[in-house]
């Protein structure tokens, strides 16, 4: 492959454009994520793409981005360059991808971060550290902060949208390791991620989901809503509910499409409609202000026409909440 060709970094500067004006650096261990979840934008990436290529494998089968020693050698001399002030963990995979837990690769990452120059490891995991995992974050809990992402209506009895959590933990299992990054001295983060505008808002997955939140004494939450994508419209179909599918594109405005990123038309994406997002923010605001939670929602800016005197200010993310 030539050697112009976009590849997955191991780190790589955030952008501008995206969350916190690119003042953090991504790290990318491997390749591809287990949990390989429908909605994954990473999957159509070009970067991601071409290595996935290179390495002879596919996006549900991770590999690292180079043999063992040489990839920790790589981070470590990364972490401690002088470089690199906060690592955000990751942007196209999940640190905690099951296979790495248990091999004990993911310690060893965590480990060297740990321990170097860096001020500040921002983790985002739809996975769970395991007891060593555990301990070893616990050490360190000013170095990291611990966002767990997990949706309301995977409690629904039955969950409209199963696709979404078919290789993940269980959801209980996601908070108690989240509790006790908590217990530790972390700063823990619910991240409803991807939330989905009247589904995940719905009082009968939305309450019964804050009163588990609550029993874990977790009441710091995020939210982000599902973000459509020209590749995810022709990848999700076979993976969600005809008729559910159907309706949740009614709600989202196909025409006007939003490059996130400028230059790469891999970020193409498509929001939902904005009365549909205006209601559901209420819905969500108002449900968390009932409950003394703190709060706030990702790309709010991008929604026109909410009144802010209704909710508190800080719900207008400054890329600070979960870091
Ligand atoms: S856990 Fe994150 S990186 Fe992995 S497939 Fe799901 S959305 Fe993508």
């Amino acid at each position: 492959m030539s050697p112009n060709v976009e590849r997955v970094q191991l780190v790589a500067p955030g952008s501008l454009g995206t969350c916190w004006y690119g003042k953090y650096h991504y790290l990318e261990p491997w390749v591809g994520c287990e949990h390989n979840c429908p909605y994954c934008y990473a999957r159509s990436r070009m970067a991601v793409r071409n290595s996935l290529a290179e390495l002879g494998t596919n996006f549900a089968n991770p590999q690292p981005l180079l043999p063992r020693q040489e990839l920790l050698e790589a981070i470590e001399r990364q972490a401690n360059s002088g470089q690199v002030s906060i690592f955000k963990l990751s942007r196209y995979t999940d640190i905690f991808s099951p296979r790495f837990v248990a091999d004990g690769l993911s310690y060893e990452i965590l480990e060297i971060l740990a321990k170097s120059r860096v001020s500040r490891v921002i983790i985002t995991t739809k996975g769970a550290p395991d007891r060593q995992l555990l301990e070893l974050l616990a050490r360190y809990p000013q170095k990291f902060s611990y966002n767990a992402a997990c949706r309301p209506s995977s409690l629904l009895d039955p969950d409209p949208l199963p696709s979404f959590e078919k290789n993940l933990l269980p959801l209980r299992q996601r908070l108690e390791a989240a509790a006790q990054a908590q217990e530790a001295g972390l700063l823990t983060t619910i991240h409803c991620d991807p939330f989905v505008a009247q589904i995940d808002d719905q009082p009968q997955a939305l309450q019964p989901f804050l009163d588990l939140l609550e029993s874990y004494k977790l009441k710091r939450v995020m939210w982000s809503y599902l973000l459509l994508s020209p590749t995810l419209l022709e990848s999700m179909p076979p993976l969600v509910d005809p008729k559910l599918w159907s309706e949740l594109l009614e709600r989202y405005d196909l025409h006007s499409e939003r490059q996130v990123l400028p230059g790469q038309e891999d970020t193409i994406s498509f929001a939902q409609k904005n009365d549909v997002a205006l209601e559901s923010v209420d819905k969500v605001a108002k449900a968390l202000m009932a409950r003394n939670f703190q709060f706030v929602l990702c790309s709010l800016k991008s929604i026109r026409g909410l009144n802010l005197r209704e909710y508190p200010r800080q719900m207008l993310c400054n890329g600070t909440f979960y870091a």
